[in-house]
């Protein structure tokens, strides 16, 4: 048996096209666009790389972009400030940190400070609680991501047995709560789980958001679940190559020979995650402005 396999790069570029559609509806109806602001502290190359290609998917399906850069020595003070700013402009509807922030800055606070209501990465308590309880809010892109896939690969995912390996806040938690109110019965799984390979076996649904290259074998997969790999991992470079291959947190040549869907890596969960967040960030656009959003 060969899995299929899950093109997130199709379905993320799918999604981006009507969001661009509804950010034109949305200029029509409110007369100005939808903005996305994104703050880098500092000068972390792949920060930058991220905070670039998220402007630019930004500006390409017509929203505004507004980036704000700060030296890496700026002060908690300053930082703050600029986050209080682009709260009260009503050009702003989605507010970014980009994280992770130098270390004397507390990542906590921060965020804390960034109004729910434009927290488009879904990282504030609040947002957090919204989801636990079941109230619209935002949620964490890379794992809302994931749940679309998750039911476009299997429509409806009631009573099936997900096991999401992995409990930060960004992407395991959330996800286990995503998974829970879709009726799934799900297993949060950890560095301090026994029997890891058991675990994963029972699941019908294995999220794998652990940060270890390949970890998860082909042999702990049931026949014909559904595995999505959120881990983007670097190898060392090969002999005669200059950096080395991306893989997941999945060995993806052993899972396609047991499971019935895989996302490959890259080209699964992390075109996603950039798509989501525009979804995310036109979402409160709507809010913000009074505006329904079509169908
Ligand atoms: P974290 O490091 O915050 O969390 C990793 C989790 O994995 C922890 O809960 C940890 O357990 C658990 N874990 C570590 N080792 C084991 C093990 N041996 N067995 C079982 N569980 C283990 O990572 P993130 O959640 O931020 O990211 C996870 C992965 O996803 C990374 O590879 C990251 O690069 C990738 N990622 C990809 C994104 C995308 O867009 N595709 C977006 C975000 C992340 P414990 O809590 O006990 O320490």
């Amino acid at each position: 048996m060969t899995a299929s396999i899950i093109d997130g790069k199709a379905f993320a570029a799918g999604l981006r096209a009507r969001i661009a559609d509804h950010a034109a509806a949305f200029e029509q109806a409110a007369g100005r666009k939808a903005g996305l602001a994104v703050v880098l502290v500092g000068e972390d190359p792949a920060s930058q790389v991220y905070v670039r290609s998220k402007g630019k998917a930004t500006l390409e399906c017509g929203m505004n972009s507004f980036e704000h850069k700060l030296p890496a020595d700026a002060d908690e003070a300053t930082l703050l400030a600029l986050v209080e700013q682009l709260n009260a402009d009503p050009a702003v509807d989605g507010i970014l940190v980009q994280l992770p922030l130098p270390a004397h800055l507390d990542e906590q606070k921060v965020i804390a400070t960034i109004n729910p209501d434009k927290d488009v990465d879904g990282f504030h308590v609040t947002n957090a609680g919204r989801l636990a309880v079941g109230l619209p809010g935002f949620v964490p892109c890379t794992p809302l991501g994931c749940l679309m896939l998750l039911k476009d690969q299997l429509g409806n995912l009631s009573g099936l047995d997900a096991v999401v390996i992995g409990r930060s806040n960004i992407v395991g938690k959330p996800m286990a709560q995503l998974l829970l109110a879709e009726s799934c019965t799900v297993t949060i799984a950890h560095s301090r789980t026994k029997n890891l390979e058991d675990v994963v076996r029972r699941a019908d649904i294995v999220v794998a958001a652990v940060g270890r290259p390949e970890m998860v074998k082909g042999s702990w997969i049931k026949p014909g679940a559904t595995v999505i790999d959120v881990g983007i991992n670097r190898l060392p470079p090969a002999e005669g190559e200059s950096k080395g291959r991306l893989v997941g947190d999945v060995d993806y040549a052993q899972t396609l020979e047991v499971a019935g869907a895989v996302t490959p890596v890259p080209g699964g969960v992390g075109p996603m995650t950039i798509a989501v967040l525009l979804r995310n960030a036109l979402v409160a656009a709507h809010r913000n402005a009074g505006v329904a959003l079509a169908d």
